[in-house]
């Protein structure tokens, strides 16, 4: 396991020191309750203070949830942690429902991220300190902690929506981990709403990131992008639709500073798609990262320091939904954002999934972004584009439906570059571009990327090839990618007032 020094470890939970908090978890050995170093309550004596690098471990350890810190509401840095991608990787997946359901396995999951089974354990182990099965089964338990608190949701949906295979299970669970049933942990405030209440009002849940977080930079990089009848971003919030399993629904996403979290209100028919939904909305926003270490990490290169000095909070945004950024990625090719924002919504006109109006969260809301079937089966010659890019997008759209897996994060972010290569029209830079927002490799790095090359030579600097630009990236690793987003905002910062030139090369 990765070693946590028991006294610096108690320092910080004499000082309720924030910065260790979603990294490090104190377990009370006399009450059996684990806790986040800020909890309110008194530190217990050192002697009875056992530390863990995640949840899975304090709970794999035999300690249950505190009810008053709630480990369930920690930052969830798992994303991102250590040093290794198959434990980001392997984390993304289980995010998603990997190790949920009766014929999921461990093998199975080492099987998807390209090493054995055996091998992940001891993966797992090592940065977590807990095994797969636990890291599961605590986010299981957690996110059904967090809609018991935070939701009306009748308890039979809470099962559902986190992942039990059954009701029995989900109070079983409760019971051993809790010693008293799921119903005993609701506040006496809340009442819970009938059935259908998903689709109608929503569930609101807060989701916590390690500051800072530059919201506004988020928002703008989002607006610059949004695609007409599918997304919206007003001053405050980003609101999109979904499709997801053949089911339409809406988010909104909004920013509580003073809670250091995101608030997401989920509109969807279904409450099983609310762990898939909420780990999406946790990819688009970056919630994972601790861009405090990545920064400090970047800051070593004095090309980087002052991007990093003056955008502390940037993040990294990902991608909705794979296809959907693949397609997004291609229609970025040769053209300015703006261009490919405007095909993107009239390919969504062509072909988008239309919203019920009952279902529309806001007028505006008009339509789901299309999957691989519907962009498969439209004629697109209405898009105003070259031909060359018209078979591509109809490649794509064959190829995800070949292989569901396609955007998935599969062994190697080279794997995954060669596979997406493979695709008719999809070359380097596109392949790159997916890996760094749909698989959200932190690694990748689109080097031929205009926008990169202009940001890497700085105000009247000697643009660099992508060759000498690759090379000078090397020591950026293995958060290459956030690199590429401190670049991409310097050169959108100096070319505000500048002619358009080509983003996407
Ligand atoms: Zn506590």
């Amino acid at each position: 396991m990765e070693q946590l020094d028991p006294r610096i470890s108690y320092r910080a939970l004499q000082s309720r020191d924030p910065r260790f908090d979603g990294r490090l978890f104190v377990g009370i050995t006399s009450t059996g309750i684990y806790c986040r170093p800020i909890c309110p309550a008194r530190p217990a004596k050192f002697e009875n203070c056992r530390f863990f690098p995640s949840a899975a471990a304090a709970q794999e350890a035999g300690f249950r949830p505190c009810l008053r810190c709630r480990p369930e509401t920690a930052p969830d840095l798992g994303a991102w942690r250590g040093t290794s991608n198959t434990v980001s990787r392997g984390l993304a997946l289980i995010a998603e429902g990997a190790l949920d359901g009766d014929d999921a396995s461990v093998d199975g999951l080492a099987d998807r991220l390209g090493v054995g089974g055996r091998q992940l354990r001891r993966l797992f182990k090592q940065h977590l300190g807990a095994s797969p099965i636990a890291v599961a089964q605590t986010r299981r338990v957690l996110f059904a902690k967090q809609l018991i608190h935070d939701t009306r949701l009748p308890m039979a949906e809470i099962a559902l929506a986190a992942g039990f295979g059954s009701i029995r299970r989900f109070n079983e669970t409760f019971r051993q981990l809790f010693r008293r049933p799921p119903s005993a942990i609701r506040r006496k405030t809340v009442v819970a709403l009938p059935e259908g209440s998903v689709a109608a009002t929503g569930v609101t849940v807060r989701l916590r990131y390690r500051p800072p977080y530059d919201w506004p930079a988020m928002l703008s990089f989002l607006r610059a992008r949004a695609i007409d009848g599918v997304e919206r971003v007003d001053d405050s919030a980003y609101s999109r639709t979904v499709l997801q399993d053949g089911q339409v629904g809406t988010v909104e996403i909004g920013h509580l500073p003073e809670h250091e979290s995101l608030v997401a209100t989920i509109r969807f028919p279904s409450v099983r798609a609310l762990p898939g939904i909420v780990a999406r909305i946790r990819r688009v926003f970056d919630l994972g990262a601790d861009v405090a270490t990545i920064g400090a990490h970047l800051a070593q290169d004095p090309l980087l320091a002052p991007l990093i000095a003056q955008r502390p909070g940037l993040r990294a945004p990902g991608g909705w939904d794979g296809f959907e950024l693949a397609v997004r990625a291609v229609l970025g090719q040769q053209v300015s954002v703006e261009a490919a924002r405007r095909l993107a919504g009239r390919l969504v006109q062509l072909c988008g999934v239309a919203m019920p109006i009952e279902l529309r969260s806001h007028a505006a809301l008009t339509r789901a972004f299309p999957g691989a079937a519907q962009v498969a089966a439209a004629d697109l010659k209405p898009l105003g584009m070259p031909n060359a890019r018209k078979l591509a997008l109809a490649a794509l759209a064959e190829a995800a439906l070949a292989d569901p897996l396609l955007f998935q994060p599969l062994g190697t972010v080279e794997d995954t570059v060669a596979r997406l290569r493979s695709i008719r029209g999809v070359g380097e830079w596109t392949a790159q571009y997916i890996a760094l927002r749909a698989v959200r490799e932190p690694d990748a790095f689109p080097a031929s990327d205009i926008g990169l090359l202009r940001g890497a030579a700085g105000r009247g600097g000697l643009r660099p090839s992508p060759a000498e630009l690759n090379g000078r990236a090397e020591p950026w690793r293995p958060w290459r990618a956030y690199a590429a987003q401190h670049l991409w905002a310097a050169d959108a910062a100096a070319s505000k007032a500048m002619p358009k030139e080509a983003t996407h090369g």
